[in-house]
């Protein structure tokens, strides 16, 4: 299967198991918006628990806000948005799609790094034992061919980009011929900017109407109330106010499902420190947050870091964690470090003074920002598509299982009896109410116990608890595991304690250093 079936199957099966649906599906459908159904919504706020207890509960000196969507048009002024928000985008004349350029020159760039991963299978295969990766790579002519023009075209991309230079970025794609992939042609438009955030009209008549704009970062909120909160929670610094909330952005294209969204949801935290420490710390939450990541078990060479060609008009530095996506590795996470920039810039527009006073240094200044910011909609897909697995079992038949980590799962522990008679149902619900206080649980009696499972298997459920005619003498049941499909035998008064050691998120939370 090649990863554009899996990313397709994938897609198909959230909609089918109640992940994910188009929205106003019955109308078709609107472009870069979806639902999330009745498993994706658990397993969404599973996502955000996860983030939310990591910084606000293991961190003393983080706490979250919940600001409003809607904010002072001035913000988005004084925060650049209004001028610089903006994304090249390049039209083709024969399909009339309309792309990224950007994204364009990357996706050439990621192009060129699978054919040389290509040259490298192909002379492993032909060297066998005696084959030295580095050296080859040193040496190849062809690999040095490939690298020499992708090193050339990323040095022309870089200045193209920090330079604004918008016509440099239609030459590089031209250079790079690079084809419309709808009609295959070079046919192209110039490159014009594009500001991708959405207005609306604030105010009961047009005339006195303000244009007010629908968030493009949940940031912003949690920089104007900085003092609010520095004041009210007697913060000192190092301090971080973490927040998740909805952010718009009208993204010019949204090809990739979930991945780029006109409506998304964001997880930021904002981290205030000293002047001058900002890069410690800049570094020190890179590794909390790869740690966060990798906890999950998707394996730690499904990562890795990129740092930015273009720093923002706010950053001195900046790096993106990269997740393995079936359409290759992107962007799920940015670590931002903002400078003073953002509150300078309020301090500027409000004419209100927003400093801190450090009692060891005795004097005022305005603090510095490291962020972390993670789009929950993208942790969902990484999520998905690391834990969607197709296996073939012992006996021919074939299994779609949602290996997905027990404590992010969307119900816990499906109880079933084996028939719907003898007082086995009765059983069963005494054993949900037992446990439904604490988790998610389903109830199940219709069809086989092995389509049950399977069921149970494709939205991800740890366990199955099967309730027979042996539970009414004993007082056990059979637990019946996803991931391993082992079944054991164990008391019912057992369960509870069994299921809260592998779904709690403990475990999680010992692997990140807080
Ligand atoms: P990209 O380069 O992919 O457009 P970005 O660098 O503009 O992303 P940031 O502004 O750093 O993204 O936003 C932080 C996080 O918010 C991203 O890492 C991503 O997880 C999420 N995010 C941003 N835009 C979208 C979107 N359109 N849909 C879903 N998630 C998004």
């Amino acid at each position: 299967m090649t990863q554009e079936e899996l990313f397709k199957k994938l897609i198909a099966h959230c909609k089918e198991y109640g992940f994910i649906f188009p929205s106003s599906e019955i109308y078709d459908g609107l472009g870069a918006v979806y639902d999330y159904g009745q498993n994706g919504v658990e397993l969404k706020n599973n996502i955000k628990r996860y983030w939310w207890d990591s910084m606000v509960k293991l961190n003393d000196n983080i706490v979250g806000i919940d600001a409003a969507i809607f904010m002072h048009p001035r913000v988005w002024e004084a925060s650049g948005h209004v001028g610089a928000f903006n994304d090249p985008l390049i039209d083709n004349r024969d399909s009339k799609k309309r792309y990224r350029a950007d994204v364009l020159v990357e996706d050439w760039m990621a192009k060129q790094e699978e054919k040389i991963a290509k040259e490298v299978e192909k002379a492993r295969k032909r060297f066998k034992e005696n084959f030295n990766e580095e050296q080859y790579l040193a040496t190849s002519p062809r690999v040095l061919e490939i690298k020499a023009k992708m090193d050339a075209i990323h040095a022309r991309f870089t200045a193209a980009l920090n330079d604004n230079n918008l016509e440099e970025l239609k030459q590089i794609i031209l250079d790079c011929e690079i084809v419309c992939p709808i009609s295959g042609t070079r046919n192209w438009t110039d490159v014009r900017q594009f500001n991708l955030m959405f207005s609306t009209q604030m105010g009961s008549t047009a005339d006195g109407a303000n244009t007010v704009y629908l968030r493009p970062e949940t940031a912003q909120g949690i920089f104007v109330n900085y003092l609010n909160v520095q004041k009210t929670g007697r913060m000192k610094l190092p301090f971080g106010i973490a927040q998740i909330g909805k952010a718009f952005r009208n993204e010019i294209v949204a090809r990739q499902f979930i991945f780029r969204m006109r409506e998304f949801e964001q997880m930021e935290m904002q981290f205030f420190v000293q002047p001058g420490t900002e890069m410690e710390w800049w570094s020190k939450w890179k590794e909390t947050r790869m740690a966060w990541h990798r906890a999950l078990g998707f394996g730690d060479d499904n990562y890795r870091f990129h740092d930015h060609d273009k720093l923002a008009h706010y950053a001195n530095a900046a790096t993106d964690v990269e997740f393995n996506f079936p359409f290759g590795f992107k962007e799920v996470e940015g670590i931002h470090s903002r400078t003073d920039f953002d509150l300078g810039r309020h301090q500027e527009f409000s004419g209100k003074k927003i400093q801190y006073f450090d009692p060891e240094r005795g004097e005022s200044y305005v603090p510095y920002v490291v962020e972390t910011s993670i789009g929950v909609d993208r942790m969902f897909l990484q999520i998905m598509s690391a834990a969607y697995t197709e296996e073939k079992l012992e006996n021919g038949e074939e299994r779609v299982v949602l290996r997905i980590p027990a404590a992010l799962a969307p119900t816990k522990v499906a109880v079933m009896p084996l028939v719907k008679k003898d007082g086995l149902p009765e059983v069963a619900r005494q054993i949900i109410d037992e446990l439904k206080y604490d988790y998610n649980i389903a109830y199940d009696e219709k069809d086989s116990i092995g389509k049950r499972y399977r069921r149970q298997d494709a939205i991800g459920t740890p366990f199955c608890v099967t309730v027979d005619h042996q539970t009414l003498e004993d007082g056990t049941v059979t637990v019946r595991h996803r991931d391993t499909m082992l079944q054991e035998r164990i008391k019912i008064e057992a369960l509870r304690a069994m299921v809260d050691k592998e779904v709690s998120f403990r475990e999680l939370f010992k692997k990140i250093k807080a």
